[in-house]
Parts: C-alpha cells; structure tokens; sequence
C-alpha cells in the first residue's frame, strides 16, 4: 500500500510501528536494552535479527527504525541508517566503504567539516582524494579513473548555492563504477530526486530541514539495503555513531510537517530573492530559483525549486555586512539552517573563518556575503525587515 503513497501521506505514516497498546503518535522507545523471553531466544537473535527483534539501541531501536523506514521511502532508496549528527552519516558512508589505496573525487565546495574527513581523515588512512571543481563536467571526467571507488559532492554547495549535476556526474561515476555519495542537505529531502538521478547513496544532517526546529543534532545515510545493512551498519554499530531514539522521536514528529515547510521556506525565498535582486546596496544576489542564477535551469530540473537558502553580497564589505546583520529585527544570526526561525550568518567570518583568503575568494566567499536561511515566519515581515537592515547598512 505504502508503495503508492505520495510524499505527504508518507511523511506522516510511513513506517509507523504500534505496541500491543496501539498507541496513535509514535512512541519513543527510551531504551538501550531489549529483554529475551529465553536464553534460546537471546541466542537466536544473535544469530539473526528478525524484523521486529533488536538487540542493543547502537544497533537499532524500534524508533530509530520508523525513522529509518520513513525517510528511506521519502528519498526512494531501500533503507537508511541513523546516524548521532550529520558528520557521523558523512564519515559513516565514505568510511564504511574505503581502505587504503582507495581513490574517492570530491567537489572542492564543501561544509567545512566534510572537507576535513576528505581531506585529513581518509588521506590520513590512506585513501587518495581528487579534489574538482564541481560545476565543471570535465575537472570530474579527468579525474575519475577504473580505481575510483567513490565520487562525493554535496549537491547544492554551501554557502554560494552552486549546484552540481546529479545526472551527468553520476554517468561519469558509473562508467567507472564508483559510488555516488550525495550531502544533499541543502536540496532538502523535499526537493530531491536524487535516486532518479543516479545517486547511490543520499547523506543528511538532519539536524536541519529534518528537525526543522533547531533542537535536536542527527544525520542519516540513504541507500541500497546491501549498502546500509552489509556496509554502513557493522561500520556504525561498531563505532558508535547511531542516533539516539530520542532524537529520531523528534524528527518523527517533525517530518510530518517536512513537504508544508519546506516547500513554505521555499516559496518565500523566492520572494525574498526577487526583492533584494538589484538593491542598491546589493553588489549580488544568489538565489536558484531566479533566472539570473547561471545553473537556473539545472535547479529546475534537478530539484524543481530554487532551495530555502539566499546568499546576497552586500556592497561595502565586512563593516557593511555587520551593520545590516545587527540591525536585522527578526532574523537571527546564527549558523544553523532549515530553522523555523530565519538565520543570517556571515560565512567570511563564522563558518569559512578558517580557509585561507585565497580559498575564499576561490569559492566566492567575500566580506559581504550574507546567507540567509529563510524560515516560516510571514514572507512580507521578513521582506520588511531585511530591507530596513539594508537602509541601515
Ligand atoms: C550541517 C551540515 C553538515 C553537518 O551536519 P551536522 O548535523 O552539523 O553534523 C554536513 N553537510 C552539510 C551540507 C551541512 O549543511
């Protein structure tokens, strides 16, 4: 039955499990142990696990699994692993996997935290990385070789908003037959389609859109039941990176309003991006979902949408930025993202602090830039607020 279901009904039932008290809302099963009626049976489930049997909540736990069943038939793969935080899902499927003398490509456009497992963590073991820019079809056609196990990118890059081809890279990750791993947390579960695009494995922080409170810190891997259950999950049950019933209880909770809000996020960000486009104190506005983003087209066909994220420079620099940011009345600063509550964070000075000024500039980093994660608060309010901080700027 569920098979047929659309996003929404699934979002709210897909994978519900009830006890022998058939309870409405999904229960939060806050247990790290489980009780065998035998020895016999402890044994038994040692052995294999049925569907319904657990053993130990770093293994799995009854709402962990409704989470991981949800989200597997949200994003259109087998299964999914839970996973503490979404840098547990980024290192748990590129880890899982490699060994050394293992060859991975990565877009260069990473979180700062992914660019780190590329770059000190599997190197460190080994693994050689390949490094592209990636927009460019070609940088990944010239670096993909038959050793190539695993192409990695985050499908729209943070904080400028460039996307990456879905389709194209994974034809060229195919050729070779290495597995596409997609971060694809700023296209938001919502707006994926990436599975019908050729990705393999599909990574989350949940901790953003998923949560979409700014409670709870968790991540998810999405892919084939052999990948999940042969690859990822003796690699995370062995090493401790699972995600806490507690927290899957929430995101639970939070999923059922997940399509509502991201598409309510989605819409005002576009109305956002066509106000500030060609503001006077605006050098630039980056925003998908406007025609004039270069890769407009390619966000239309791969996701349908322009995303919940703007990204804006503000002329006059860093002095500028901060002016408008302190003056901003309902959005907040913070680094987050997918909040309910709009964010604006300045990346030169927060979240890219730490990369060299040519790699800033490189990546389109420069003291003006704004990004702003546009939440649910009224579309006119925030157009309002954010044009008296730019009087002010
Ligand atoms: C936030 C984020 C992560 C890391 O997720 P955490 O839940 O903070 O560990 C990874 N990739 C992208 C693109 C992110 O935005």
């Amino acid at each position: 039955m569920s098979g047929t279901w659309k996003t929404r009904t699934k979002l709210v039932h897909e994978g519900s499990r009830r006890s022998q008290y058939g309870e409405m809302a999904e229960a939060i099963f806050l247990t790290q142990g489980f009780v065998y009626p035998t020895a016999e049976a402890a044994e038994a489930r040692f052995i294999q696990a049925g569907a319904d049997e657990f053993i130990y909540a770093r293994y799995g736990n009854p709402t962990t699994r409704m989470f991981e069943d949800r989200i597997a038939s949200l994003e259109g793969t087998e299964d999914a692993f839970a996973t503490a935080s979404g840098m547990a899902a980024v290192n748990g499927a590129l880890t899982s996997m490699l060994r050394a003398g293992d060859h991975v490509v990565s877009s260069r456009a990473l979180f700062g935290s992914c660019l780190y497992i590329l770059e000190e963590v599997l190197t460190r073991f080994g693994v050689k990385v390949t490094f592209v820019d990636g927009a460019d079809l070609d940088q990944w056609r010239a670096a993909v070789t038959p050793g190539t196990k695993a192409v990695f990118f985050e499908s729209m890059s943070n904080p400028t908003l460039e996307l990456v081809d879905i389709r194209s890279v994974a034809e060229i990750a195919h050729a070779v037959g290495a597995l596409v791993i997609v971060d694809n947390v700023f296209a938001t579960p919502v707006f994926s389609r990436a599975v019908e695009q050729g990705a393999d494995v599909i990574v989350y922080s949940t901790t953003k859109h998923i949560d979409g409170q700014g409670r709870a810190l968790g991540g998810v891997i999405c892919g084939t039941t052999q990948f999940i259950r042969k690859v990822v999950e003796p690699y995370m049950k062995h090493t401790g990176g699972s995600m806490s019933p507690f927290t899957a209880w929430m995101h639970l909770n939070g999923m059922a309003t997940l399509d509502l809000r991201c598409r309510a996020m989605a819409d005002s960000a576009l109305r956002i991006a066509k106000a500030l486009e060609g503001h006077p104190k605006l050098a630039r506005v980056i925003f998908p979902g406007l025609e004039s983003h270069p890769q407009h087209g390619l966000a239309m066909a791969q996701m349908g949408s322009g995303g919940t994220l703007v990204t804006f420079d503000i002329a006059g620099g860093k002095e500028a930025a901060f002016r408008f940011m302190d003056a901003l009345e309902i959005a907040k600063i913070s680094n987050n993202l997918g909040d309910a509550k709009t964010i604006a964070t300045h990346p030169a000075t927060t979240t890219h602090q730490r990369l060299p000024q040519d790699q800033k500039e490189a990546l389109g980093i420069t003291p003006g830039l704004i990004r702003l994660s546009v939440g649910l608060e009224d579309a006119e309010d925030l157009i309002a607020d954010l044009m008296q901080a730019l009087e002010r700027a």
